[in-house]
């Protein structure tokens, strides 16, 4: 039986491994991905993590990693499926996709966030084929081609500018007419000669032939388009809570509701990072959120 399950081996997971190992409970971080380190790995720069600035956020998520391990974190590659009380009704079972289960005193919760999608015609049809959620993974395959990057947050403006860098053209689609993301960002784009803006305009569909290479859309109520070899969609997060849904209470957005301690509704359940209720959702909040955890998972243990 473990004192704690770390299900998310992202930044609040590593963070909350590195706490609970340093305080000799016996823990484990549950990753679904192959060499998972979570979303800042997907980011080129970081340039707001105190001490290390313009680090990349691969290297960023290693430097996690490799402290966690260097403390004793111990790793399995897999994902939690279901989480379920225990006959003694106190202690929790997670089964994992291989089938094991897993017995432990608590859980620390840092599953985070993923994509949101457009829900067009042809985007399921063309992901994979010229559709992507994730710019740093793959923007190399669109060397001197035109691309879109939907949205006008960090995130979009942060993928435009990576793409700069390789593609041809960037056309950034967003239905507002001013964009969302920070002013060092917008500066940035609007700095770079090959990042043009389509504002006040909304995506209505994705066409090609077996890859993509167009994408319709309406501005200010007229259909036009743009011929694209790839779309990056970048247009918000969607926390990962379906094997807590009726185990946690969840806000309207579907973020599991705790404060900074990670406190759930559910006794021994613990939250951090991405998936909770928060305003500022960033590697710094979620890896403090992580060491927060963990202590309120010590003070669980002694009481219950
Ligand atoms: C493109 C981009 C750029 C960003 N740039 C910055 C930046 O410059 N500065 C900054 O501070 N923040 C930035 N962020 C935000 C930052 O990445 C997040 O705030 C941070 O990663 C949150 O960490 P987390 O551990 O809560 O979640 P995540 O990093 O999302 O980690 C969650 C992990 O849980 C795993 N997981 C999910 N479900 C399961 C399951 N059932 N079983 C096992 N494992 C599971 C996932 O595979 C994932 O590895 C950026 C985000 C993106 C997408």
């Amino acid at each position: 039986m473990l004192d704690v399950l770390i299900i998310g081996g992202g930044s609040a997971g590593l963070s909350a491994a590195i706490y609970a190992c340093r305080a000799k409970l016996k823990s484990l971080v549950l990753e679904k991905e192959y060499m998972g380190l979570g979303q800042i790995a997907d980011s080129e720069r970081v340039e707001n993590y105190p001490a290390l600035y313009g680090i990349s956020g691969y290297d960023l998520a290693f430097k996690f990693h490799e402290h966690a391990e260097k403390v004793g974190a111990c790793f399995k590659e897999n994902e939690a499926v279901k989480i379920e009380k225990n006959k003694d009704k106190i202690t929790w079972k997670v089964t994992l996709d291989s089938g094991e289960t897993i017995d432990t005193k608590t859980i620390v919760y840092c599953a985070g966030t993923y994509r949101r999608r457009l829900n067009i015609k042809g985007e399921k049809e063309f992901s994979a084929r010229g559709i992507s959620y994730c710019a740093i993974c793959d923007g190399a395959f669109y060397k001197d081609k035109n691309v879109a990057v939907i949205g006008g947050g960090d995130t979009a403006l942060t993928d435009a500018i990576y793409l700069s860098k390789i593609a041809k053209l960037i056309f950034i689609i967003h239905r507002r007419g001013e964009l969302r993301a920070n002013k060092t960002l917008q500066k940035k784009v609007e700095e770079t000669e090959n990042i043009k803006l389509i504002l006040n305009s909304t995506p209505i569909e994705f066409f090609g032939d077996k890859m993509l290479s167009g994408i319709k859309y309406i501005q200010n109520s007229e259909e036009k388009s743009i011929d694209i070899s790839g779309s990056f969609t970048a247009i918000g997060s969607i926390p990962n809570i379906d094997i807590l849904k009726g185990i946690a209470e969840l806000d309207e957005k579907g973020y599991v509701i705790a404060d900074e301690t990670g406190v759930t509704s559910a006794k021994g359940i613990f939250v951090a990072g991405d998936v909770r209720t928060k305003a500022l959702r960033q590697v710094i909040t979620a890896t403090a959120d992580g060491a927060n955890c963990i202590e309120s998972v010590i003070n669980f243990l002694k009481y219950n």
